[in-house]
């Protein structure tokens, strides 16, 4: 039997028992075991890890960990290379309406199987957002993040930290309930669809052109602008 010494650093501790947060957890292995599966058998998913260093020098997640290994893994650094579009696992509904109100493609139905998220993943490059750790472990997943918090806002706040999303915020132009893009609509042509007060005070409208769901600005949007301009100052 082989042993190695995992220290895991930064936000990795998250998914690490208090006990182990500051000192190397043990792992006994067999045979040729990359560093990425003894670490995702400690419950630290791979989308989540960045550097490796192993016994001082740099490695990889795929080299072949040998006995005796002291290896530290730091949390993947915020940001993200390109435009981030996002699909989010089937509990995370709300999270995914802060998300586009923000503006960011953001793709959730409560009924995908796994083989129809991995399909998902491959062909358009999204980042998977799950707080199921198996799940972001599945080798089709790149990119992801687990929300650590069960509140819809602070997940919000970690998954615009996370990849610095807020330089990027271009709110209210992309529909809440089916994430298609918004466009404007004259006020005869939506007025059937309107509350006697709202016909009088309002005469700005958009429209989502898949399901037809119209937007104004309302008391709703004054809520939503106040979030928007907390998270630009929060992250600015
Ligand atoms: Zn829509």
């Amino acid at each position: 039997m082989s042993m190695a010494y995992f220290l895991f650093l930064g936000r990795l501790k998250d998914f690490l028992p208090h006990r182990q947060w500051e000192q190397s957890v043990v792992v006994e292995f067999r045979g040729r075991q990359s560093i990425k599966h003894l670490a995702e058998s400690l419950g630290v998913p791979h989308p989540e890890m960045g550097q490796v260093v192993i016994n001082g020098q740099e490695g990889s997640l795929n080299t072949i960990t040998q006995d005796g290994d002291q290896i530290q893994i730091h949390a993947i650094p915020d940001g993200y290379p390109a435009e981030p579009r996002f699909l989010l696992d089937n509990h995370l509904g709300r999270l995914a309406a802060y998300l586009r109100m923000l503006g960011f493609d953001c793709l959730y139905r409560n009924d995908y199987s796994d083989e129809e998220l991995a399909h998902v993943l491959q062909q358009e490059e999204r980042i998977l957002l799950s707080r199921d750790r198996r799940l972001l472990m599945r080798k089709v997943v790149t990119h992801g993040y687990c929300p650590r918090s069960l509140d819809s806002l602070e997940q919000l706040n970690e998954v615009v930290q996370r990849f610095d999303l807020a330089k990027r915020v271009v709110p209210f132009h992309r529909c809440l309930r089916c994430n298609h893009l918004l466009e404007p609509a004259s006020k005869e042509s939506v007025l059937e669809r309107l509350e006697p007060l709202t016909k009088v005070y309002f005469d700005e409208f958009t429209r989502c052109p898949n399901c037809k769901q119209v937007y104004w600005k309302g008391s709703h949007f004054e809520r939503m602008q106040g979030l928007v301009e907390k998270i630009r100052n929060a992250f600015s």
